[in-house]
Formats: structure tokens, sequence, C-alpha cells
């Protein structure tokens, strides 16, 4: 899951960043909504927390091109009380929620799981492959109905891979999308984090589930070929 915070002040954009990372997010982070409008032609998010109040172009003015623009990711305005105009409340500006700062984190992911929900026939939130079950919004996975532990960036790792089952995921898409980094080609931080993962998720049962393509990356699946 791919967030994009769009937010001026540091301070309360790392609360957020800290907050979703936690949680198995993929963070991204724009002061600006030139920044913002840059990210969202390039990356498809799963939900953007914008400010209302930016330098140079404000959050309305994001929202009105993000949506020009095709961009239909659900979008929650952060907003002062003091700017929480008609406009906000009627959310008549392509808003999916508001939230008035200061807010305490929990009540942003109950707002991001509700509206994920709302979201679900397009992008579902549960997987089910042979006898793994993953559910992003509760944030379980197992086995043979066996609940397996797993870390906020192995979980992210497996849901990056459970999207797509049968497919092969490049190594760099993983790297990019579970890390936010750009790696080189002879990174091993992939294939350390799959060995970790296999650990939990592969080596306690009979049947392997991640499966190596040489030189491209990683397929979940209960056989490949
Ligand atoms: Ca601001």
């Amino acid at each position: 899951m791919h967030a994009l915070i769009v937010e001026d002040e540091a301070k309360a954009a790392t609360f957020l960043f800290k907050g979703l990372t936690e949680n198995g997010w993929t963070v991204d982070i724009a002061s600006d909504g030139r920044a913002a409008l840059a990210f969202l032609r390039e990356i498809s998010y799963e939900i953007v927390l914008l400010d209302v109040l930016l330098p140079g172009c404000d959050g309305w003015s994001v929202i009105r091109q993000m949506r020009a623009a095709g961009v239909t990711t659900p979008v929650i305005f952060l907003t002062a009380r003091d700017s929480l105009g008609e406009r906000i409340r009627g959310l008549d500006s392509g808003a999916d929620d508001y939230l008035v700062k200061p807010f305490a984190f929990s009540e942003l992911m109950a707002r991001i799981h509700a509206i994920l929900r709302r979201g679900r026939e397009v992008s579902p939130t549960t997987f089910r492959i042979a006898d793994l079950e993953l559910d992003l919004l509760r944030h379980k996975v197992s086995r043979q109905n066996q609940a397996i532990d797993l870390t906020p960036k192995e979980f992210a790792l497996l849901a990056l891979l459970a999207r797509t089952p049968n497919e092969v995921v490049g190594r760099k898409v993983i790297a990019k999308e579970v890390w936010n980094m750009d790696t080189s080609a002879d990174s091993n931080l992939v294939d350390v984090a799959i060995r970790r993962l296999r650990l939990k998720l592969d080596h306690p049962f009979p049947t392997p589930l991640i499966h190596s393509v040489y030189g491209m990356g990683y397929v979940l699946g209960e056989r490949i070929g």
C-alpha cells in the first residue's frame, strides 16, 4: 500500500510518515502542490493525505488538477479548524473525507480503512492463494489457518506479490514499492528480505509459495511454469 503525504510542515509530515510506515505502508512526501502533482503523475497511490494550506498551489488546486487529469485516488483533506469552510463540509471539492488538525493517528487510520473498504470492488483488500490468506486491512497473514507474524516490511513485500499472483514482480519494482528505493541491479536488499519472508511463510509448510525467477524477480503462487 502506497500513500502520498502532501504537507509543508515537517513536523506534521514526520508524524504521518512514521505512523503509516509502522503500519506497513510505503510513503512519499511532497512539501508543496507542484511536487505532489509530479508524484501523482508517476505513481499510483492507494491514498493521498492532502494539507489544505500549502505554499504556491494550495490543496484545492492540487485536487482540482489531479481530478482533471483523471487521477481517481482517494483524498483525505487535512485542515486547521479555522480553514474549515462550507466547501470542505460538503466534500464537493472532490475529496473523499477530511480531518481537522490536530487528530489522533488512530482516527486517520480508521478513515483510511473506511475509504479502502468502500473501494474494495475495484481493489481487493483480502487475498487467498492456495492455503495462504492475507488481509490487508487487518494486517493478518495465515497459512492452513495458522497465523504468521510478519514485520511491516515483510507484510508489504508479501502484499505486493499477492496483488499479481503467478506473475513475476521484478526486484527493482519491489525495492521501489516496499522500500521506496532505487536499487542497482546488484543490490541484494530484496533477496535478503525474500529469504527472511520464506523462513516464515514457506519453511514451516509443505508447499512453497514464493518462487525465484532467475535474473528477473519473484512470483507468489502455488507453482510456476
Ligand atoms: Ca500547511
